[in-house]
């Protein structure tokens, strides 16, 4: 006969979990990474250096060079002079090129994953099971298009590289965004010089390795290291093309400084996304949507689901069964494989976060937070809930990018559209009910790019993903993303 199992009464699981921490052994850092320019590892001319950090304990891994102009103009030089002969490859000879980035990237799979959630602070089963087998699957989706471009596009001519792309990527999920930027633009036979995030450089060298050892031709991709000034550098370059991922300040400023430049420019930027809760929802599936929605990457996510909108009648049992789920969740050393919620990226980024947070309880909004020890080093944030929050509140319509939920509620359908699409974003949404004609009638009004219905933050290679709005415009994955990598006969879109 089994014992009745007594919860504490702050809902917290009855046990403890024993420690069981993924070892470091497996990575090998250097003291300092150079630019990888044409094939190799070169010193800025810049001379400058900055260090990279882990967030959970704030040491510093390495240092990384910072690219001044200069350093960028030489690094897209040395992606115009490979341009020719790479365009010029066999379409099946560049596949197996990128086959072997996906294949090596698999072999190295745990190395990546490891330093993955060392320099960026992500639970570690995340950069296992997520990050690093979908960046690898991008590389897999996309070497298949190289010899079947002609095939891709019926009606639109023939089908060419744009050229060299300046490509620019964000720090919360930095090898797979580098795999999103690298992968299509190498199929379809274009180089690139990438710019990865200040604060997370070191899978992306990594990469860089991977590069050399898939024995890429010199100069096919370059990696430049730096902050917002190298990223600006990388735009003003002799660039045919920017692909960019990051904030919608950035975003615009990117886009003004293209402009009349004849540069292609796709813009993947913020969000705030609605994730709704119908009445029929099944309950326990939409809380875990909803946790994961919000709390997957500490909400360090462009498409997190940080508007939960709920229909008034399920409210009451939707958030008693939220905060206990929050007691459950475990915040802390990411490299522990039974860790939720890891580190927040950046001392900035918390203080980011703590300067919203504070704005929803000084608005009028009620808190909730679950009770949990946080390290004493590094940068942390507890999983928070906010409920009486209206529309007007700045929680309800800046993104936050951290584990922050803020609650509304509805009455009818209309009133669901009205409030998601109340937002200058429209990069995703989620849909919960039981009622198929209902997602359906859902997803064709909401202005969002994604929207999913009884699940939430899914990706895979084969399925386009991209904004409305200020969050953004282009599409990357599936055909969609590959359709910016290329010009059709002499240079129409
Ligand atoms: P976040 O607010 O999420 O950190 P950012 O938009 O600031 O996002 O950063 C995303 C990427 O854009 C990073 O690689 C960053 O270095 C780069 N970046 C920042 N400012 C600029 C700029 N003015 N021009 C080009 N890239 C920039």
């Amino acid at each position: 006969m089994s014992e009745a199992i007594e919860r504490p009464a702050s809902g917290a699981p009855p046990w403890e979990y024993a420690s069981a921490p993924e070892s470091t052994d497996i990575v090998r850092l250097d003291d300092r990474y150079g630019l990888f320019i044409g094939g190799e590892f070169v010193e800025p001319k810049s001379g400058k250096w900055f260090a990279t950090i882990s967030p959970s304990t704030e040491e510093t891994l390495a240092e990384v060079a910072e690219a001044d102009v200069t350093d960028v103009a030489l690094a897209v030089d040395a992606a115009r002079d490979a341009a020719p002969a790479w365009r010029g490859l066999a379409p099946a000879e560049r596949a197996k090129y990128v086959f072997r980035i996906a294949r090596q990237l698999q072999e190295r799979a745990r190395e990546f994953a490891v330093l993955e959630s060392m320099n960026g602070g992500k639970p570690i089963k995340e950069s296992r099971d997520v990050d690093i087998p979908l960046a690898a699957a991008h590389f897999f989706y996309y070497a298949g298009w190289a010899d079947k471009l002609e095939y891709a596009f019926p009606g639109r001519g023939t089908p060419e590289p744009v050229g060299v792309a300046g490509q620019i990527i964000p720090w919360n999920f930095p090898l797979l965004m580098a795999a999103w930027k690298l992968a299509p633009a190498l199929a379809a036979g274009n180089t690139a010089v990438l710019k990865p995030a200040e604060t997370t450089p070191l899978t992306a060298l990594l990469l860089a390795e991977v590069i050399q050892e898939a024995e890429l031709p010199p100069g096919v991709v370059n990696i430049v290291t730096g902050a917002g000034e190298t990223g600006a550098a990388l735009v003003d370059a002799q660039v045919d093309k920017i692909a960019f991922t990051g904030s919608t300040e950035v975003g615009k400023i990117i886009r003004r400084s293209t402009a009349g430049s004849g540069k292609r420019l796709t813009l993947e930027l913020g969000g705030k996304a609605a994730n709704i809760v119908f009445e029929d929802a099944p309950i326990d599936q939409a809380v875990e949507g909803v946790i994961n929605g919000i709390f997957f990457n500490q909400g360090h996510v462009c498409c997190a689901g940080s508007r939960l909108l709920v229909q008034e009648p399920v409210f009451d049992a939707l958030l008693g069964k939220l905060k206990d789920r929050l007691q459950t969740l475990r915040v802390g050393d990411p490299l522990d494989k039974n860790t939720d919620v890891g580190a927040i990226n950046s001392r900035a980024q918390l203080e980011k976060i703590e300067e919203l947070v504070e704005s929803g309880v000084g608005e009028g909004a009620e808190i909730y937070q679950p009770e949990c020890l946080l390290p004493e080093r590094g940068f942390w944030f507890r999983p928070t809930l906010f409920t009486g929050v209206s529309q007007s509140h700045r929680i309800a319509r800046e993104e936050i990018f951290g584990p922050v939920l803020s609650i509304l509620t509805f009455r009818t359908v209309d009133e669901a559209v009205e409030k998601a699409n109340n937002t200058p974003y429209g990069l995703s949404a989620g849909i919960w009910t039981e009622k198929g004609s209902r997602i359906l009638h859902m997803a064709q009004r909401l202005r969002a790019g994604v929207v999913w219905a009884n699940t939430f933050n899914r990706f895979d290679p084969a399925s386009p993903f991209g904004g409305y709005k200020e969050s953004g415009f282009g599409r990357e994955g599936g055909l969609h993303g590959l359709e910016p990598y290329l010009t059709f006969d002499g240079g129409a879109p």
